[in-house]
């Protein structure tokens, strides 16, 4: 009979590892196949198909992605991370590239009872159901406990060499390992950002409250901090200068606001927002940025709704507190911008106020006005 070729959905862990090596010890040609999003990459696949010396397909599979991830028919884990529909599209796409090629038969490190989520029994009978490939998909570290799949039928695989590892712990598979020489054991931890806190926290803002998911605002996710302002926008305030040049790359339609004559963060502000929201914007890079013993905060603007610059008083962080994107915490859209007046004293709320093209903010307190803004050209009222 001629060599039987497998290929196999590697993620990088232990597990698919050990499933590659599994298969190859018993003389099945194996190849690997990881997929990218912006979730997701492939340095950990890399790294695994190199150590088990298999050939690694790479595949962007980011638009099916965004679109299950709007509604996955088996809802989400913990946070945003649907864990059987995205193993489901993998098997499907992973079947695409086995008929493609010629394959014979595709397979997984799924190890029974490992995850609580998508790898108990159920679950693997469950992804397979949802790929449209009920009882053809192998798990040769624990097929010895699962029923006869279709390349163990077919005779492309032996089944007395297949294990029968369950369970949570990773002692079997340390042992498996030792056996096969290996001094890189991958962490047991996925490098999914799906099941990242703050990741998901930001994502389920984003995909609630727009502007629409694209690959761009998903990279962007990961970078500096977020905040949806009073009347919707978002706002993304960078941390530091790597990722101040990251947000201007990956700018679609938003508006970009940059610090003139002081050193300080760049923004991105959502299309849509109003004038208020964006000299809160313009008061936000103030306010993050190092321009103590500046008596002037320039600000400039730039997106679809015009250009200009403006100067923006210098505003403690804590305004924007309310508006911060955080886990385990609302947003309050409602909230009104808060800051510590000048005039009084006190933390109250700020009412703007535009006369004759100049804008400032009213201190509901004191009634005075408590931060003038100015503008010197243009406007963006987009
Ligand atoms: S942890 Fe992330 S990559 Fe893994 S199955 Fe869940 S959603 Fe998919
Ligand atoms: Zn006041």
């Amino acid at each position: 009979m001629s060599q039987a070729k497998g290929l196999g959905l590697v993620s990088g862990g232990l597990d698919s590892l050990l499933a590659l090596l599994v298969l190859k010890k018993q003389g099945v040609h194996v190849d690997a196949v990881t997929f990218t999003t912006p979730f997701f990459g492939s340095e950990r696949a890399k790294k695994a198909a190199e150590v088990a010396g298999v050939k690694l397909l790479e595949k962007d599979i980011t638009e099916e992605y965004f679109e299950m991830l709007g509604s996955p028919a088996h809802g989400y884990g913990r946070l945003m991370n649907p864990c059987i529909d995205c193993h489901a599209l993998m098997l499907k796409k992973a079947w695409e590239i086995k008929e493609q090629k010629g394959f014979d038969f595709v397979f997984t490190g799924e190890v029974l009872g490992q995850r609580p989520m998508s790898q108990r029994y159920d679950a693997l009978r469950l992804v397979e159901k949802a790929a449209g490939l009920k009882g053809r998909v192998l798990r040769p570290l624990c097929a010895k406990l699962l029923k006869e799949t279709e390349p163990e039928i077919l005779g492309h695989v032996d089944r007395g060499r297949l294990l029968d590892i369950q369970g949570r712990h990773r002692k079997r598979q340390l042992a498996l390992a030792e056996e096969f020489g290996l001094d890189y054991i991958p962490s047991a931890a996925g490098g999914c950002l799906l099941t990242d806190q703050e990741f998901s926290a930001r994502l389920k803002d984003l995909m609630e409250k727009g502007p629409a998911l694209t690959r761009s605002r998903a990279l962007i996710l990961r970078l500096g901090r977020h905040f949806r302002l009073p009347s919707g926008p978002r706002l993304v305030v960078g941390r530091n200068h790597e990722e101040n040049e990251r947000l201007a790359e990956l700018r679609e339609d938003e508006t970009v606001l940059r610090p003139v004559n002081f050193p300080g963060p760049t923004a991105l502000l959502s299309p849509g927002h109003n004038h208020g929201d964006l000299l809160v914007a313009a008061a936000a890079v103030a306010a993050y940025s190092k321009g103590e013993g500046h008596a002037r905060l320039t600000v400039a603007f730039a997106g679809p709704g015009g250009a200009g610059e403006v100067d923006s008083p210098r505003v403690s962080k804590e305004f924007l507190r309310p508006f911060m994107v955080r886990f385990g915490k609302e947003t309050e859209p409602g909230a009104g911008i808060f800051a510590a007046c000048p005039g009084c004293g006190s933390t109250a709320r700020m009412e703007p106020k535009e006369e004759g093209g100049r804008w400032s903010w009213l201190c509901s307190a004191c009634g005075e006005e408590a931060f003038r803004f100015t503008e010197h050209t243009g406007r963006a009222d987009g």
